[in-house]
């Protein structure tokens, strides 16, 4: 009988999965484990901190949380605090529901160098990732580059790119904010290796780039196709027609800013440079390095494996059928389908995985397990300390307490911060 389920990240995946599941079923009780002190995975720590409106989804997610058949586990590793084997004991079904925390090495020389970062970790800098805090970026050149042309690396350009008056409503860290606006930024350089109808940005994110107040987009005309090639999926076809429209518009441009964002398609980065730190890009086929001391790569995420959950392949996917990994066992978001998709993919995809739970439980007549009861006691005999949503929100009223004007918070980022006012009464 299924009755106690286990979801394991509280990011938009699991919180949607969880949402689909109380509609049908409101009598279910669902945990919801998260390795963070704080809840909703990418929301908080991965969508950029201007973009406040794909943020407020939380909203829906709160009013589950106060429904009474929804708990917040946080602070608690599931597979290492917590092995998979001892919430497989407690619970009827278990949803996996990791996203993808790792970041995709670059596979090039220099790439160990200060000076280059990851995006996991340099967008967990600037949004209040508490492993990332400390990063410290070196933002003291005029070029920084990003490599990949996704909606990251759309993202990242554009947090350097903006004012302070931009950012004002925003929620970057402020120690993010004071470094990029006293960065002597004058050349950001976006770089794809293929071309821009392959670029996989989607066209709201790469237009707003063209109506920031202190950065102008060079494009290359002569890298811009008059159309588009024939026989693409409908839905790509519109997408990849508007970026090629907009792309045209930016080369059309001839409008001085303080600083240039440059697009360079086709360009494949062969070795970071420099001599203890980063100094430059060299770039295949070309003789002159880019001068950059600033390297950030978004190339995509994978899913690290973490004791004793099921490994992830190369594409950080957990081997799944339709979200299934073993029986009672489910897979959801990008640990089941790769690091794809904008949020309300997820709402789609974990409605249907959802459905699948519950169908395979229909007929199940075994008794039901003793859910969180159970587990609580053996959390503490552990000494693990776990933070429950009071303590999310005792946190949540610390940020919105120190939220500089016009912000909506001013997010903790120090683990003992978190866990001392998380578990605190
Ligand atoms: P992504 O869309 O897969 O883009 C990754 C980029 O990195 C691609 O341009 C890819 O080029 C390039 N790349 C991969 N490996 C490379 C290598 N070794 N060297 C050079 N370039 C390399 O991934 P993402 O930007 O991390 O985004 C992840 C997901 O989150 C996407 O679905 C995205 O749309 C979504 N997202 C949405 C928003 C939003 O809606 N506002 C914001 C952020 C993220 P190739 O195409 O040649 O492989």
């Amino acid at each position: 009988m299924l009755h106690h389920i286990a979801i394991v990240g509280s990011g938009p995946s699991g919180l949607f999965c969880a949402d689909a599941l109380l509609r049908q079923r409101p009598d279910l009780k669902i945990d919801v484990f998260d390795r963070l002190p704080t809840p909703y995975g990418l929301i908080r720590c991965g969508v950029a901190p201007d973009h406040q409106g794909t943020k407020a989804v939380t909203r829906q997610f709160d009013r589950l949380f106060g429904g009474g058949s929804l708990r917040f586990i946080g602070n608690v590793t599931v597979g290492t605090d917590l092995p998979l084997a001892r919430v497989a004991e407690h619970y009827d079904a278990i949803v996996l529901a990791l996203g993808a925390h790792a970041d995709r090495p670059l596979g090039i020389p220099g790439e160990n160098l200060p000076g280059r970062y990851g995006s996991m970790a340099f967008v967990g800098w600037y949004n209040g990732h508490p492993d990332f805090h400390a990063l410290d970026p070196l933002l003291d050149r005029s070029g920084v580059a990003v490599i990949g042309m996704g909606n990251v690396a759309v993202d990242i350009v554009r947090v350097l790119g903006k004012t302070p008056a931009e950012m004002a409503t925003s929620d970057i860290c402020s120690h993010a904010a004071a470094k990029i606006s006293g960065a002597p930024l004058t050349d950001l350089y976006m770089i794809g290796r293929r071309g821009p109808v392959e670029a996989s940005f989607t066209s709201a994110e790469l237009a707003e780039l063209g109506r920031l107040d202190r950065v102008r987009p060079v494009v290359n005309r002569t890298d811009l196709p008059d159309a588009i090639p024939s026989g693409l999926d409908p839905a790509d076809a519109r997408v990849k027609e508007k970026n090629l429209q907009i792309l045209h518009e930016f080369a059309s441009r001839s409008d001085d800013k303080p600083v240039r964002l440059h697009f360079l398609f086709h360009t494949v980065p062969e070795a970071v440079l420099g001599n203890g730190r980063v100094e430059g890009l060299k770039l295949k086929g070309q003789d002159a390095p880019l001068t950059v001391g600033t390297v950030i790569s978004a190339i995509g995420y994978r899913t690290a494996t973490i004791g004793d959950l099921p490994p992830a392949d190369e594409r950080g996917v957990i081997a799944n059928t339709d979200g299934l990994v073993a029986p009672g066992l489910y897979v959801v978001g990008w640990a089941k389908r790769g690091p794809s998709g904008t949020i309300p993919t997820n709402r789609t995809e974990a409605k249907s995985v959802a459905d699948r739970i519950l169908a395979d439980f229909a007929d199940d007549t075994a008794p039901a397990k003793s859910g969180n009861a159970a587990l609580d006691a053996w959390l503490r005999q552990q000494g693990l300390v776990a933070i429950d949503w009071a303590g999310w929100k005792r946190i949540e009223a610390a940020e919105i307490a120190a939220a500089r004007q016009g912000s909506p918070r001013e997010k903790l980022i120090l683990w003992e911060d978190l866990r001392r006012i998380g578990a605190t009464p």
